[in-house]
């Protein structure tokens, strides 16, 4: 690996720089968090996102639910989060329990407060190339790469993974920077011949590790790994044979310690920017 870059210490670094800014501005966001349930994995998650935000001067409030709610009181919640001047962010901590419909209780969500970035509308206003506010995981790969200096015109990138989360809003992420994109999942055949001609490469599958082997990269390569994959160990790997691949790359994120580190950061930014949207939108309609 001839290129650096510490992951943990860009979101420490990002994060002060958003400190700065909303002290600097005297911006008071608040982002308010939907827990259904108390899993403990969505404890933990919510734990690191509200220090992170207590840090920088964002307020968060925790709006939790028994496991057994029903839709329609979520959906009260979400309109009157809507409703609140007071709220710039509205987050639902994913995963919810599977009696409810997730994609009704996102898309509830008002676009100018929708900091995970997925509404319809939202993920609409990106395919259009107007992007409002954007997935947060999708932005975390494009900071790394702006901060790795990479040169995305022109180049050929290939994603791996065609979800709503990372896959889809990264191809029109990148696309807006006139990437040469192709994006495969499950049903590809002979990945390989994909992945060893990408000057980036992507990777978003995490159903197994070592998915991604030297072979199958291409000299000086850029990787970024973006799964995440628990073993019986409860290690966390991601899809890349990180230890021989990154013998043969420029760069390749590790997993933890990678993208991972930059989720909240990204959170974080997508609130102050979604008070920013809602300013503007005031504004307008004044005039
Ligand atoms: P998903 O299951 O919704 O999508 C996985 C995608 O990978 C699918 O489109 C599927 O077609 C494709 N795929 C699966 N196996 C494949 C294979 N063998 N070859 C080619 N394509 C294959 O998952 P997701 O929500 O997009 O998340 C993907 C991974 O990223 C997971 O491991 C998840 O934990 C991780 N993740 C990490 C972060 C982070 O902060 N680092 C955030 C979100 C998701």
């Amino acid at each position: 690996m001839s290129l650096k870059l510490d992951c943990r210490q860009l979101k420490k670094e990002e994060l002060l720089k958003l400190k700065e800014k909303i002290k600097k501005e005297a911006l008071q966001p608040v982002l308010a968090i939907i827990q259904v349930g108390s899993v403990d994995a969505s404890n933990i998650y919510i734990r690191n996102k509200r220090k992170a935000a207590d840090e920088i001067g964002i307020a968060t409030t925790l709006c939790s639910f028994p496991e057994d709610v029903c839709q329609e009181q979520l959906l009260q919640k979400i309109d009157e989060l809507n409703i609140d001047p007071n709220v710039n962010g509205i987050f639902i901590q994913l995963p919810i329990p599977t009696h409810l419909d997730e994609a009704e209780l996102i898309n509830r969500i008002d676009p100018k407060k929708d900091v995970d970035g997925l509404t319809t509308m939202n993920l609409g206003n990106l395919v259009s190339g107007k992007p409002l506010l954007t997935p947060c995981t999708p932005n975390a790969v494009m900071d790394i790469l702006e901060q790795l200096n990479c040169d995305i015109t022109g180049k050929k990138v290939v994603i791996i993974g065609r979800s709503r989360l990372v896959g889809k809003p990264l191809f029109h992420l990148l696309l807006q920077k006139d990437a040469t994109i192709t994006l495969c999942h499950s049903k590809t055949e002979n990945l390989k011949e994909y992945t060893l001609n990408a000057d980036i490469l992507i990777t978003a599958a995490g159903t197994k590790k070592n998915l991604i082997t030297a072979d199958m990269v291409k000299e000086d390569a850029i990787i970024i790994d973006v799964s995440i994959i628990r073993d019986e160990q409860n290690k966390l790997h991601g899809d890349v044979d990180y230890e021989t691949v990154k013998e043969k790359v420029t760069y390749v994120t590790p997993v933890p310690g990678g993208v991972g580190q930059l989720t909240v950061l990204e959170l974080m930014k997508n609130t102050v920017q979604a008070q920013e949207i809602q300013k503007q939108y005031t504004l307008t309609k004044k005039r």
